[in-house]
C-alpha cells in the first residue's frame, strides 16, 4: 500500500509560532478557523465526546482532522467491519471514480503516487486505509458498531445513542458521515422471489459467482452499470440491459501517470498542488453547463447530439442511446468501453418497461429474455438521509418526520431543533460537475470550528436558528430552480415529488465562500458546558 503523506499531529510549533505573528484580530479569526494556522486547542480544554458514524471520506477526514487539532475525545462507529465507506463496499468488476484521483483525496493527506489519472476502486480504498493508519485512528474506531437511534435530552443537553447490539452510550456531539449512496435500492418487480437463479446488486457483488458463459440480465443502467458491464461483458453468454432512461456518456481522459511525472509530483510539491488546484479550478468553471439554457450547455448538447448520430448508423437504436431530457439533468456519465460493449454481438438492450420476473428470465414489452443471472444496477435509496436510523432532536421531535417533504439543513450541516447534530455529505451538497471530497472538507472545517466554540467557549450546544436555516434554504431553493436537475428528468437528486435534495445549488466555490466562516450568530447557544472528560469514554452495556 503506497503511503499517505506524514501530516502533522497535532500541529504545534511553526503553527503557533506563525499564528502568534499576526495582528490581533487575524490572529482571533485564525483560531476559530480549521485550517493550517489555527492552533491546537489548550491542553485542558474539556472536549466535548464526539461520536462520528461512519469511515468512510467524511468520518476518517473528521478523525484526522480532530487529531490535528488536539482533540481525541471521539469514536468513529462503523457499522461493517472496516473502514472505507461506499469504496469499501462497491466491489464490482470496473469500479472507478470518475473525478481525478489528486482531486479525488484529501487535501491535507495528499498521495504522491496515484498511479492513473482516474483511480480505481482498490487504490481508493487503500488510500482509505492509508488515512486512517497514518492519523493513526485505529483507537477511535469501533467496528461493527450500528448506531439505531440518537435522541436529544432537553434536560442534560447530551445525546443518547442507541446501538444495534443493544448498548448505548452518551455524548456531547453527534457527526453523521453516512453518506448519500450506503442503501441499496432494489425495486420489488413483480414476479421477483420467483426467478431461480443468481441474483445481487452492484453494491453487494456476488464474488463468487463465475460468470463466464452465463445468460445475465442486468436492470438499471447508470453510473454503476456502465462500469461493470464491460468488464464482464466478454465473459457471459448473453447479456441484455433493461434501460429504463438513457444516459448521456461523455469519453473518459483516462491514463497512467508516467514513472516522469509520479517523479514530478514526488520532488516538485508545487507542481502537486498546482496540478490538484488546476484540475478543481477547470471543473468547477463546468458549472455552467448546469445552469438551464447556458449558453455551454447548448454547446455541449450539440456536441452530444452530434457524437450519438454515427452510433445510430453503426446499428444501435435510438432508444438505446438518444436521451430524452437535457444534457446534465442525470449525472454525466464517463467511459470510453460503453459503446464498444453495446456493439457486442451478445449484448442486447431493451427499452420496453418490465412486466415481470419469470424463474427463467424477464419478461419486457410482452416477450421474454432468458436469464440465469440477475444483476441491479438500480442506484440507492438516495434522498432518506439518515435512515434507518432514528434521529429525536428538541422537544421529542422526530427528524424523518420533519423531514417528511424532503430533507432540509442549513448549508447541508445543521438543521435546527437538533443541537450539536452535524452533517457532512447531507443535503444539497452533492455535485455534478466536481469533487465531493472537496465539498467534503469544506464541512470537516466548518463542523470544527463549531467543535472548537464548544470546547473554547465552554458552550454546551449549538443550534442552528429556524430564520438562518430557513433563510439559506430560500436562497438554494431559487438557485436550484434555474439548473437543469430542474428540468423534467428522472434522478437520484430528487424525491418523487421533484423536490431537489441532494445537490448543491452552485460551483462549489460558491459553498466554499459560504462554509468558509461560520457565521456564530445563525446558532442558538445553550449555556456553559456541564464538567465533560478529556478523552474516551465507555459504553453502557444493557
Ligand atoms: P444510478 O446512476 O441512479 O442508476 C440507477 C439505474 O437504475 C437508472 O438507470 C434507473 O433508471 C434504473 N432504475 C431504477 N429503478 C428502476 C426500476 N424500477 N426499473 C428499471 N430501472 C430502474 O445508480 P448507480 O449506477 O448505482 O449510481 C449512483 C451514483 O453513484 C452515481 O450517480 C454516482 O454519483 C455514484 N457513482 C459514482 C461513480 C464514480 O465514478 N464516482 C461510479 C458509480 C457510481 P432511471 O434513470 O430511469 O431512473
Amino acid at each position: 500500500m503506497s503511503p499517505v503523506t506524514r501530516p502533522r499531529v497535532p500541529q504545534t510549533g511553526r503553527i503557533s509560532r506563525l499564528s502568534s505573528r499576526l495582528p490581533a484580530g487575524l490572529r482571533a479569526r485564525a483560531a476559530r478557523w480549521p485550517g493550517p494556522l489555527a492552533p491546537p486547542v489548550e491542553q485542558g480544554t474539556a472536549t466535548p465526546r464526539i461520536a462520528i458514524i461512519g469511515s468512510g471520506f467524511g468520518g476518517l477526514g473528521l478523525g484526522a482532522r480532530l487529531r490535528q487539532a488536539g482533540i481525541e475525545s471521539f469514536t468513529i462507529h462503523e457499522k461493517a467491519a472496516s473502514v472505507g465507506g461506499t469504496w469499501r463496499d462497491n466491489t464490482y468488476p470496473g469500479a472507478a471514480c470518475d473525478v481525478p484521483s489528486h482531486l479525488y483525496s484529501l487535501s491535507f493527506a495528499p498521495k504522491l503516487d496515484w498511479t492513473r489519472k482516474f483511480p480505481e476502486q482498490p487504490e481508493i480504498l487503500a488510500y482509505l486505509e492509508g488515512v486512517a493508519s497514518t492519523f493513526d485512528l485505529g483507537r477511535h474506531l469501533r467496528f461493527g458498531s450500528e448506531v439505531t437511534a440518537a435522541s436529544f435530552n432537553d434536560d442534560t443537553g447530551n445525546w443518547r445513542l442507541d446501538f444495534a447490539d443493544g448498548s448505548t452510550d452518551e455524548v456531547d456531539v453527534v457527526v453523521s458521515a453516512t453518506g448519500q449512496l450506503n442503501r441499496p435500492f432494489t425495486p420489488n418487480l413483480p414476479g421477483l422471489d420467483s426467478f431461480a437463479g443468481i441474483r445481487f446488486h452492484s453494491a453487494r457483488w456476488d464474488h463468487d459467482q463465475d460468470l463466464t458463459g452465463s445468460d445475465i440480465a442486468v436492470i438499471g443502467i447508470g453510473a454503476s452499470a456502465i462500469q461493470f458491464v464491460p468488464a464482464i461483458a466478454a465473459k457471459a453468454r448473453s447479456i441484455t440491459l433493461f434501460q429504463r432512461s438513457v444516459n448521456y456518456v461523455a469519453p473518459k481522459p483516462d491514463k497512467e501517470f508516467s514513472p516522469r511525472v509520479l517523479a514530478l509530483f514526488r520532488h516538485v510539491p508545487m507542481a502537486r498542488r498546482a496540478y490538484r488546484a488546476s484540475i478543481w479550478l477547470r471543473f468547477d468553471v463546468r458549472w455552467m453547463l448546469f445552469r438551464q439554457n447556458s449558453r455551454s450547455g447548448r454547446l455541449v448538447q450539440k456536441a452530444f447530439d452530434k457524437g450519438i448520430r454515427p452510433l445510430v448508423s453503426a446499428g444501435l437504436t435510438e432508444q438505446a442511446v438518444v436521451p430524452d431530457y437535457p444534457v446534465g439533468c442525470k449525472r454525466l456519465l464517463i467511459s470510453n468501453d460503453w459503446y464498444p460493449t453495446l456493439l457486442r454481438p451478445e449484448v442486447t438492450v431493451v427499452t420496453a418497461p418490465i412486466d415481470e420476473i419469470r424463474t427463467d428470465g424477464i419478461l419486457a414489452g410482452g416477450q421474454n429474455y432468458p436469464a440465469d443471472t440477475l444483476i441491479f444496477g438500480t442506484g440507492f435509496q438516495s434522498t432518506g438521509f439518515l435512515a434507518p436510523m432514528q434521529v429525536t432532536g428538541r422537544r421529542g421531535v422526530d427528524l424523518h418526520q420533519q423531514w417528511s417533504d424532503g430533507a432540509e439543513a442549513h448549508l447541508g450541516m445543521t438543521v435546527t431543533g437538533f443541537p450539536n447534530l452535524f452533517l457532512l455529505y447531507g443535503p444539497n451538497t452533492n455535485l455534478g460537475h466536481n469533487s465531493i471530497v472537496f465539498m467534503i472538507e469544506r464541512q470537516i472545517g466548518y463542523v470544527l470550528t463549531c467543535i472548537r466554540t464548544l470546547a473554547e467557549d465552554r458552550v454546551a450546544w449549538l443550534d442552528v436558528r429556524p430564520e438562518a436555516q430557513a433563510a439559506s434554504n430560500r436562497k438554494l431553493v431559487a438557485e436550484l430552480s434555474r439548473t437543469v436537475w430542474a428540468a423534467n428528468c428522472h434522478s437520484w437528486y430528487k424525491t418523487a415529488s421533484g423536490r431537489i435534495t441532494n445537490n448543491w445549488s452552485g460551483p462549489s466555490a460558491r459553498y466554499w465562500l459560504r462554509t468558509a466562516w461560520p457565521r456564530l450568530a445563525d446558532f442558538e447557544r445553550s449555556g456553559a458546558a456541564a464538567t465533560r472528560p478529556h478523552s474516551g469514554h465507555d459504553r453502557v452495556a444493557r
